[in-house]
């Protein structure tokens, strides 16, 4: 009798994503905070508080290239005013502003005493020599960056679990800022399985492949931000697959394997994981691609160890589901997933049920409407790089006969920025 959660073809007990991937997350904690400096903080998770030594802006300055007058005399505008003296960014004003005056000043530079307002100077044109003509009128305050306006002296700018981008890093260097408290970005250990398995370009003899799987995930982790470590490759080999799993746990934050978590005679590496880990679990998870999964904490280092299966496509689809959330909780992120779009399926998305859900490999594109809408990429099976390699996301299709043209399906966005395509012009 096969329920559902059993595997129709082999009988084995499937773990629903949703606990496979709680099992995972609940096993790998973030990282001690580390200082590190600003400059390479970018892409990091806030670990301690910031807060602001002084104001931003941390003087009154002019948001204008003009003149800086007292309101209360454009009143009457057009006024004629005499011109005092100028003041240029990063100068301090040499004479205040009295009633009838204004001082020439440029954008960012120090708004002299006395004075309370920017007229810009295109609204502005020569007098009489040694006067300039005000022709609108300006409020108290106009074109006035007033100190602390942006960030006052003693405010928590940023807060822990922030994610900081190019602005943030802004923000904290305009405070003077140059080294902050985070969570440091996991080094991530790769070791490829396989007795099939060569590198590079000399001509395959018969039975072999190139490893494709630890170049993928390499470069998979450093897009991720975090640290990429080769671990290169190794055959079945239960004692070869240990040395450089231990390799791993003691110089990295996880490792990562693919190859030999299945149910074949020469699936080592589950065996091996098994034996390095207290508490090894090995899953056949609900999903396809990327059924077979092992997971574990290493004893001896304390490193969580993710077993990917050997199938190109599956060790990706099985990274992202479970290594990816997992190694952004490590680097503290409080979001670990891509983003899931509502889309709309632009031709069928065929399937049989098995009790599985299929992440089938979709070009995404938003039309000009904004909806998305996703097309099934040919070559679905799980040796099929290329067609991940083509795809912008993967449709989550429930198990069950598949989603006709038309009808809704979500989408798990691996590639964004492919999403904004060609066919979303500017109407701006
Ligand atoms: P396994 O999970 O070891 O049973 O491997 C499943 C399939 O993936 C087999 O066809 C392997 O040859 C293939 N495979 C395993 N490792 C890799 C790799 N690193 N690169 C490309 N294909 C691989
Ligand atoms: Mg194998």
């Amino acid at each position: 009798m096969h329920g559902p959660g059993t595997d129709r073809k082999d009988g084995h007990h499937l773990v629903p994503l949703g606990e496979a991937r709680d099992h995972v997350l609940a096993r790998c904690r973030s990282l001690a905070p580390i200082e590190c400096d600003l400059v390479d903080a970018a892409g990091a998770v806030l670990a301690a508080p910031v807060r602001a030594a002084h104001d931003v802006p941390p003087f009154a300055n002019s948001a204008m290239d003009g003149y800086a007058l007292r309101a209360a005399d454009s009143a009457g505008a057009p006024v004629t005013l005499v011109v005092v003296g100028a003041v240029m960014a990063g100068e301090v004003p040499a004479v205040p502003v009295g009633a009838g005056q204004a001082v020439r000043i440029m954008t960012g530079a120090p708004v002299p005493d006395g004075a309370d307002a920017v007229c810009k100077v295109e609204r502005t044109r020569p007098g009489e020599p040694g006067t300039v003509v005000i022709e609108r009128s300006v409020d108290a305050g106009e074109n006035v960056r007033a100190p602390g306006e942006d960030i006052a002296a003693g405010d928590e700018v940023f807060a822990p679990g922030t994610v900081l981008t190019p602005a943030h890093v802004g923000v904290l260097a305009s405070l003077g800022v140059e080294a902050v408290t985070v969570h440091p970005r996991p080094r991530v250990a790769v070791l490829a399985t396989g007795d099939e398995l060569v590198s590079g370009p000399a001509p395959l003899a018969p039975g072999k492949i190139r490893d494709a799987n630890r170049p993928a995930l390499l470069a998979q982790l450093a897009e991720d931000g975090f640290v990429p470590v080769d671990l290169g490759r190794v055959g079945d080999d239960p004692d070869a697959v240990a040395d450089a799993l231990e390799r791993g746990g003691a110089t990295a934050d996880a490792v990562v394997v693919t190859g030999g978590v299945s149910v074949g005679d020469r699936d080592v590496a589950k065996e091996v994981v098994g034996r390095l880990c207290d508490d090894m679990r090995w899953m056949q998870v609900a999903i396809k691609p990327a059924k077979p999964f092992a997971f574990g904490i290493m004893t001896a280092s304390g490193v969580p160890v993710f077993g990917l299966p050997g199938n190109p496509v599956s060790a990706l689809v099985s990274y992202e589901l479970f290594a990816r959330p997992a190694l952004r909780q490590r680097a503290g992120h409080g979001n670990v997933d891509r983003p899931r779009l509502a889309a709309v399926a632009d031709a069928d998305l065929r399937r049989r049920a098995d009790g599985k859900l299929h992440l089938m490999r979709v070009v995404a594109s938003a039309g000009p409407d904004g909806t998305v809408r996703v097309r099934p990429v040919a070559g679905q099976a799980s040796h099929q790089l290329r067609s991940l390699a083509d795809a912008d996301g993967l449709a989550l299709v429930p198990d069950g006969d598949g989603v006709r043209a038309g009808e809704a399906v979500e989408v798990l966005v691996v590639d964004a920025d492919r999403l904004a395509g060609p066919d979303r012009p500017w109407g701006w």
